[in-house]
């Protein structure tokens, strides 16, 4: 399977992500766990024009470049005690007198991973070209091959903050299992393969600490910290976050409600303390498609035990809901 991805990668990169369908891969309704080889198709294909951008454009470096030039700019001033602006880590926040708990504490820089500091767009590719969905499992399988780019502007960033502040590589890539004790290797390998191929990979790419297994937070890899916002919280009982960097609301805030209701307070740390990278692929922000599928979901599926059931039975009503909603915005007759 490995072999088979890599020369399809191989095979897009050198051909961009042309869409050429043949007749093996024409779109027929087969039924599928989660839906149809036609809905699987019309999603792949959603991503197309985004990853053309990411893959073609001058425009997205140039953003990237951008983005972590302004980070570069604050560095000195987000990593000094006691200048902060007030925002949702109030860690940062009030003066660093010698009586200051701050004081003590020296600054972190978080950042996310995918789409952050690393271009997963050739395995979008290799969707699109196969026509199939995000999978865990193929997913595995990518992170595997370290065939994954630095974005551009991030190897160099990343190494300038870690010369200002302790740095945390903090993403949604995954262990199977928590590995909060796990010392021996083989069974390391077992429990979180993607950490240990995370790491080779951002080594290979000349990203600082990535030898540096306390450097990482995958989610899951440790059993008390199931979410973003807890890792963060943790790392600020011995930090003072000095700067974010991510490409979704959630490598900043709990969640989006959150930012909605504190906008006023948070946005304000927009390219000063918080820096975002654009991600036209994926996030929360298409799931406005299929909302108005959400009561349909929980009818249908929250009866069911895992994740992967849950999400392969909500793939039908969303994507039904996402016809309709685009029937409605984009008649074609
Ligand atoms: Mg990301």
């Amino acid at each position: 399977m490995k072999s088979l991805l890599l020369i399809w990668v191989i095979f897009l990169l050198l051909l961009g992500c042309e869409h050429t369908p043949t007749k093996s891969q024409s779109v027929e309704s087969v039924e599928g766990p989660g839906g149809t080889d036609e809905a699987n198709a019309q999603r792949s294909r959603e991503i197309l024009y985004a990853t053309l951008w990411m893959q073609h454009s001058a425009e997205y470096r140039a953003a990237a470049l951008q983005a972590f030039e302004g980070a570069r700019a604050q560095l000195k001033t987000a990593t000094k005690c006691g200048t902060a602006e007030a925002g949702q880590l109030q860690q940062s926040k009030g003066t660093c007198g010698a009586k200051s708990p701050w004081a003590k504490r020296p600054a972190a820089i978080i950042f996310d991973l995918d789409e952050t500091l690393l271009d997963n767009s050739a395995y979008q590719a290799f969707q699109i070209k196969q026509r199939e969905l995000y999978d865990d499992d193929r997913w595995e399988i990518w992170v595997k091959s370290e065939e994954a780019l630095a974005i551009a502007g991030a190897v160099d960033f990343v190494k300038d903050a870690s010369k200002a502040a302790r740095i945390y590589y903090v993403t949604n890539r995954e262990c199977r299992k928590p590995i909060d004790k796990v010392k021996d290797e083989l069974k390391l390998r077992a429990d979180c393969p993607q950490l240990l191929d995370t790491m080779s990979r951002m080594e290979k790419l000349g990203f600082p600490k990535a030898k540096d297994r306390s450097a990482f937070y995958l989610k899951g890899m440790y059993a008390d910290l199931q979410s973003k916002e807890a890792i963060r919280q943790k790392i600020a009982t011995k930090h003072r976050i000095a700067m974010l960097v991510g490409d979704n609301l959630k490598d900043f805030v709990e969640s989006q409600a959150v930012y909605a209701d504190n906008e006023a307070k948070l946005a304000p740390l927009w390219g000063k303390r918080w820096f975002i990278i654009p991600n036209p692929a994926y996030g929360s922000w298409p799931d406005v498609l299929s909302a108005d599928a959400d009561q349909e979901v929980s009818e249908a599926c929250s009866h069911l035990a895992t994740k992967k059931e849950k999400d392969y039975c909500a793939y039908r009503p969303e994507y039904e809901a996402r016809m309709n909603k685009l029937k409605v915005w984009f008649p074609l007759e």
